[in-house]
């Protein structure tokens, strides 16, 4: 039985998808602030991959001085507000809170840090000027977090910026991939307007960069260009059947449910192949779209699957049913998914074995491979003499992100193969800091 109804309106929508972290109000923002311990040393700012300086914006939310906890934050994070609901904070800054050891609830880290800056989005403080222009233009490809909070930060250093991006919207994979039910659309629109209002970064949008001739414009154009391209397509796992109706990728499923989600087709019966967090949402949104039975498949075990535990229990939570150690062997169908034929599998001292003569069928109308995103190659080639590593990854200096091609930085998931919007927004800062220096030197 389906836990979810399709919904079919707006209020529909936001039912099926309700904000796992709401926004708090003065008083619980006012009481939960007042359990912190401002903790020597604190752990929760060593797990931050951006290092917020968590006990000063949470003492400074307690004693009202909320534009003083919003510079707090994006003094080190610019995705203040995206980060706070889309962060996976139970394993980071949650995760590592000292209540945990006297089996306390944490205290709910990311929802204050969005109670400090969606205030200050909301009533658009003036939180920084942009630094006196230096003379120095600098192109961004690409608009995602990484891209933002490099333009943000040379704003900051008096540089000219100019990001191309190919899509229409700004923050990449925060709008087109990010669970719903974590951050709105609008949530997500309203932090990067804000940011462009008070960094004045130009973005031209629906301006893919994708011929060598461009590269070279930008090369002779500007001082210095970041990469930020993030990954490409759902990686394509070459099974028969694969390119049958409604055998679908997770990105391109989870993207269709982030723009339109009212028309989006969701099967009735759902097979999502995959054991890492995108197969966790790609579950999710479908159960939440209506779907009667999803099944997240996995070829290896439970305890093996990339995802975190508590994405999975969301998951299940929505409905979602776990197959385990049953790899796909084949989609069926004729024109249309019909159903998947797995082969049980077992761990052989690390090795995963394929059991023969154990195969079996389960009938589906939805397919949806969260098989891992491809990297952006054909676009990579077109920067000549870009070292890579052996995932396809962009190489690059691990405080300056600067690539093998002095001219070129790089940051987010095109360098680290895919994490977390907090990462990419760290990096992207560093990239910045990183392009400084290069322009400062060859003055
Ligand atoms: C389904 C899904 C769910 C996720 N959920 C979460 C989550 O809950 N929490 C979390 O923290 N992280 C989540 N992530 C990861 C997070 O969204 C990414 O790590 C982060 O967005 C990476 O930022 P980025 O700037 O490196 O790349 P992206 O966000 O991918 O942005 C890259 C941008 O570059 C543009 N671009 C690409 N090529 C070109 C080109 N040639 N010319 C011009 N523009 C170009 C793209 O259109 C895109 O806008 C999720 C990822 C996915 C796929
Ligand atoms: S670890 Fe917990 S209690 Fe200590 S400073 Fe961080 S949020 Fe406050």
């Amino acid at each position: 039985m389906a836990e979810y109804q399709t919904p079919t309106t707006g209020e529909g929508q936001e039912s099926s998808f309700e904000q796992l972290k709401p926004y708090m109000n003065p008083t619980m923002a006012y009481y939960e602030s007042s359990r912190c311990l401002f903790c020597f040393d604190a752990p929760c700012v060593k797990a931050c991959p951006t290092g917020i300086d968590i006990p000063l914006f949470i003492r400074q939310i307690h004693t009202g001085n909320l534009d003083g906890a919003a510079r707090t934050i994006y003094d080190s994070n610019y995705f203040g507000n995206i980060c706070g609901k889309v962060c996976p904070t139970e394993v980071l800054c949650e995760g590592a809170c000292v209540f945990n050891l006297q089996d306390v609830k944490p205290i709910e880290i990311g929802r204050l840090q969005s109670y400090a800056t969606s205030r200050a989005i909301r009533q658009e403080k003036r939180l920084y000027q942009t630094g006196p222009a230096n003379g120095h233009k600098v192109a961004v490809i690409g608009a995602g977090p990484a891209s933002i909070a490099c333009a943000c930060e040379l704003r900051l250093l008096g540089y000219e910026v100019d990001i191309f991006e190919a899509k229409s919207h700004p923050s990449g994979l925060a709008i087109y991939g990010c669970a719903p039910y974590k951050v709105t659309n609008q949530d997500v629109l309203e932090e990067v307007n804000y940011l462009q209002e008070l960094f004045q970064f130009k973005v031209h949008y629906k301006h893919p960069i994708q011929t060598k001739a461009q590269i070279t414009a930008l090369e002779h154009d500007y001082a210095a260009i970041l990469l930020g391209v993030g990954l490409g397509p759902t990686q394509a796992l070459h099974l028969e059947g694969e390119e049958l109706d409604n055998c679908i990728g997770a990105t391109e499923f989870i993207e269709q449910v982030k723009l339109i989600p009212l028309t989006v087709e969701v099967g009735r019966r759902v097979i999502v192949i995959g054991g890492g967090n995108t197969a966790m949402d790609a579950a999710s949104e479908s159960a939440r779209l209506g779907a009667e039975m999803v099944t997240v498949a996995y070829r290896r075990s439970k305890e093996e699957m990339r995802a975190y535990a508590f994405e999975y229990d969301l998951a299940r939570s929505a409905g979602v049913m776990g197959l385990f150690n049953a790899a796909p062997v084949a989609v069926l169908g004729e024109e249309k998914v019909s159903g998947v034929r797995f082969v049980k599998t077992r761990n052989e001292s690390g090795q995963l074995r394929h059991i023969s003569g154990s195969e079996f069928e389960v009938a589906c109308d939805m397919v949806i491979l969260a098989t891992g995103q491809a990297k952006q190659s054909a676009f990579l080639s077109l920067v000549d003499s870009l070292d890579k590593d052996g995932r396809g990854c962009i190489i690059v200096h691990p405080q300056t992100f600067q690539t093998s091609r002095p001219q070129y930085f790089a940051a987010g998931d095109a360098v680290n193969g895919g994490a977390e919007v907090v990462n990419a927004a760290a990096e992207g800062k560093l990239a910045a800091r990183g392009i400084d220096k290069y322009i400062s030197n060859s003055k």
